[in-house]
């Protein structure tokens, strides 16, 4: 077996025993390794209007540490981005600036809806505030709660993370023209 350094053999590994390539050898298919550096480097945007803020800046301290899940770097900057986290009540003059940012955002994206507000509208069943963020952007997590527990919000992040790094297509992608092949 070659040592560190040494050029491989053309034509690829040699066999090995049962034809498996020798020890040294790392090989994959492209789709699965961009799945699994996706799924470990998400860039969330924290698009965050209300009493969920609270909830989501606990998550993000210490305690809980959501860089243990390689998701700990907030950009604020959409076009650094590649999640949006819909944090609290979105009302209809605030839709066009959500809808901007996502727009703005890396693909593919994915968007966690963070709270019930986000999902659902929450307890504001009124004229003002839009039903649930699915009105006007495809959402891929639902996170149930007002406000949801850290817990709960971790369970979303690491439930997207399991969708990514099957190479599932987002909502974003499955809107795209030609959609149907899998993601990577
Ligand atoms: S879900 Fe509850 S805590 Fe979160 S923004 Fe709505 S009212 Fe506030």
């Amino acid at each position: 077996m070659g040592g560190v350094g040494d050029r491989p053999p053309a034509g690829g590994p040699p066999p090995g025993p049962a034809g498996a390539p020798q020890a040294g050898w790392l090989t994959t298919r492209l789709d699965p390794l961009l799945a699994w550096a996706r799924r470990w480097s998400l860039f969330q945007y924290p698009f965050v209007t209300a009493c969920c803020a609270m909830e989501f800046m606990s998550t993000m301290c210490a305690h809980f540490d959501m860089s243990r899940f390689g998701a700990e770097i907030p950009r604020w900057s959409p076009r650094q981005s590649d999640v949006l986290w819909v944090v609290g009540t979105i009302v209809h003059k605030q839709a066009p600036a959500l809808r901007r940012v996502y727009e703005q955002m890396c693909e593919p994206k994915w968007v966690v809806a963070f709270g019930t507000c986000a999902a659902v509208g929450g307890f504001y069943d009124n004229y003002s505030v839009v039903q649930g963020i699915d009105k006007i952007l495809p959402c891929d997590v639902y996170i149930p709660g007002c406000p949801p527990r850290p817990e709960a919000v971790i369970e979303g992040l690491m439930l997207l993370q399991e969708k990514v790094g099957r190479g599932e297509l987002s909502r974003w992608q499955q809107q795209q023209p030609g959609a149907g092949r899998k993601a990577g």
